[in-house]
């Protein structure tokens, strides 16, 4: 029988019954870039550390149980294992991808996929034909649920039979929910995506990546571009983000549970014009969220009446922080519009509701009270601004 996340979270079966590393608990961090060879002919198993390093192998393995992949490589950034991907694909091929998506990834398509041949349909997964789409030239779908920012949610079994129909691959980025809260292979994908910098390693110091599959043809393929390319995560970090996910389900539980307080609060507001959380009942991918994940997540995007009162905001957090990224124990506000999704082409930004008055948060596992407490400090100060007849000038 499979145990609960929450042990895997915290120990390789693979490795049990056995004492290694002098019965060390932690991982060693093996800070090499080289490995002996036992004899003419012969090896440790290790040869060079762009190929691979007992630490960065540890993680992996673990990512995969996780993810109920066979097999997870780790990068050293999001992005990194993203431009990875995209080495499976040739010029001449084409991707439908969710107009929704991190601004990275939207970059990376338009700025070095496609100069590389490969060619894009960028559209709401959600709501779309997808199959309408689907060309001789198709050879993937790529989305992510709940997206980014829109909370936009796609039934992933659903698009996975899509993809199965047309021998399509299909590939989720799966770092908002984490694998704690849903696992998109078990759901018919391919192959998932995360961004390690977020909810797997948890405390906004390191950045990382991860590919998972449970396919051995698309794995194998994985390990000669990592090992060709080198963009594998260094042990360092490795060993960072594995003690991250040793707490990763209590984090995301206390997270979302505080997001869906946070989330409601805003709602009281009278200068918030609209409050998206796939927790809310209403939400129109509630029903989906809870048949494909475990949770909500910790991500919520909001409007405010406009421009210059999100903008006062972000001047006045104080505990809660002004800066790009997610998934961090500490609470982030961002703004899309100039931050995670500047490089998205105003008119895809446009469509997909992103304005200027658009903010995104992502909550942390602090107090409840003090969150409120500050965010109601903030609301209130600039109440009473606007209220003194004081123009909220930038
Ligand atoms: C942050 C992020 C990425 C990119 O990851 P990095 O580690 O920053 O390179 C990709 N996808 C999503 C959904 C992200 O939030």
């Amino acid at each position: 029988m499979e145990r609960g996340i929450n042990t895997r979270c915290l120990h390789l079966q693979e490795s049990e019954g056995k004492v290694e590393n002098f019965g060390s608990i932690a991982y060693p961090i093996y800070q090499t870039a080289t490995y002996a060879h036992p004899g003419v002919g012969k090896s440790t198993g290790y040869d060079y550390s762009r190929l691979q390093n007992p630490t960065r192998e540890n993680l992996e393995k673990l990512v995969a149980t996780l993810e109920g992949g066979i097999d997870a490589l780790a990068f050293s950034t999001g992005m990194a294992a993203i431009s990875l991907l995209m080495e499976l694909f040739q010029p001449g091929d084409h991707l439908i991808v969710d107009s929704d998506l991190y601004g990275g990834s939207i970059r990376l398509f338009h700025h070095v996929s496609e100069k590389n041949g490969i060619t894009f349909s960028h559209i709401d997964c959600y709501r779309e034909d997808v199959e309408s789409y689907i060309t001789d030239k198709t050879k993937a779908i790529y989305i992510e649920t709940p997206t980014n920012p829109m909370m936009n949610v796609t039934d992933i079994e659903q698009l996975s039979n899509i993809a199965k129909r047309h021998g399509l691959l299909l590939i989720v980025d799966n770092t908002f929910l984490s694998p704690y809260f849903q696992n998109p292979l078990k759901l018919g994908a391919d192959i998932v995506v995360h961004s390690g910098t977020k909810y797997l390693g948890g405390h906004n110091d390191t950045l990382a990546g991860f590919l998972v599959t449970n396919r051995s043809d698309i794995s194998e393929k994985f390990r000669f571009f990592i090992k060709t390319t080198g963009s594998g995560l260094s042990p360092f970090d490795s060993f960072l983000i594995q003690r991250g996910i040793k707490t990763l389900g209590i984090r995301m539980e206390r997270a979302a549970s505080n997001a869906l307080e946070i989330a409601k609060w805003l709602k009281t507001q009278r200068a918030v014009t609209k409050v998206i959380y796939p927790g809310f009942e209403e939400h129109p991918g509630y029903e989906i969220m809870k048949k494909q994940a475990r949770g909500f997540g910790a991500m919520i995007t909001f409007n405010v009446e406009r421009k210059e009162f999100a903008l006062a905001i972000l001047e006045k957090v104080k505990m809660i922080k002004f800066a790009e990224s997610l998934g961090g124990v500490e609470t982030l506000i961002t703004y899309p519009t100039t931050q995670t999704h500047a490089d998205v082409p105003e008119e895809i930004r446009q469509r997909n509701g992103i304005t200027d008055a658009t903010l995104r948060i992502s909550v942390g596992i602090e107090d409840i009270e003090d969150l409120i407490n500050e965010l109601k400090t903030v609301f209130e100060e600039i109440e009473d601004d606007l209220h003194a007849g004081k123009k909220l000038e930038f």
